[in-house]
């Protein structure tokens, strides 16, 4: 299992998008953009952007796809939409975070009523997110050009038809999450919450030379980070 510290940059992070456009003529437009500014301090000193992944081999027997960590297997049922990973010679596993700190802020704030402002540093966090996301993919499609593989669509639980969030316990288990301090409720919700987990197929069988996500009529969809370069 490999474990990557991802490097954040918030000056990429784009203030202009957090805020709704019904709010862009209104005065208070500064304030928020002002408070998101102050708030990016807190973003910078408190996310620890990490990447947790591991290459499987595929096995497929009677039980699913059969993964292996570590020398654990673990079997994901052929309920769990996963068939397109036959075609594949390798499976990358992955499990990224911004890590718990961000969301302990959060908490802090809305217990102090603070509410704009957990709405704001919860939108930046889900910014964080989605710079995460972008750099993932431009690793794996450098890992899949340099393999000379193509890649399945991107499959994660919980998003992708198909896949329930109750595969997430197995990707915590598989990639030994715990040891990071990332941990899985009794209803398969990640904590820290800014995380996901994802799978993505590579091999010679597959054509495709881009990272996509297969949930449609997503509402997200135009703001999604899977989605967009
Ligand atoms: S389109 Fe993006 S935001 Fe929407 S469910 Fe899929 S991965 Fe999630």
């Amino acid at each position: 299992m490999e474990v990557i510290k991802l490097k954040l940059d918030v000056t990429e992070i784009e203030l202009d998008a957090l805020i709704p456009h019904q709010t862009k003529s209104n005065p208070d437009q500064e304030t928020i953009e002002g408070q998101a500014r102050r708030l990016l301090l807190d973003i910078k000193e408190l996310v620890t952007p990490t990447l947790l992944y591991e290459f499987c081999q595929p096995c497929f027997d009677e039980r699913g796809l059969v993964l292996t960590f570590d020398g654990k297997k673990l079997a994901f049922s052929p309920e769990d939409g996963l068939s397109d990973l036959k075609a594949a010679d390798e499976v990358f596993v992955g499990l990224a975070t911004i890590g718990p700190a961000i969301e302990e802020k959060i908490e802090i704030y809305n217990s102090r009523n603070e509410l704009l402002v957990s709405y704001i540093l919860s939108e930046l966090s889900v910014a964080v997110m989605g710079q995460v996301i972008k750099k993932i993919k431009n690793l794996l499609l450098d890992i899949a050009r340099q393999r000379g593989y193509g890649v399945s669509l991107v499959h994660i639980p919980g998003s992708t038809p198909g896949l329930p969030l109750s595969l997430q316990p197995l990707i915590v288990e598989g990639l030994n999450g715990r040891a990071y301090g990332i941990t899985v409720n009794e209803h398969d919700i990640i904590k820290p919450f800014y995380s996901v987990t994802f799978m993505v197929g590579m091999g010679s069988n597959y054509a495709r030379d881009e990272l996509l996500p297969k949930c449609p009529g997503c509402s997200r969809k135009d703001s999604c980070a899977w989605r967009n370069k």
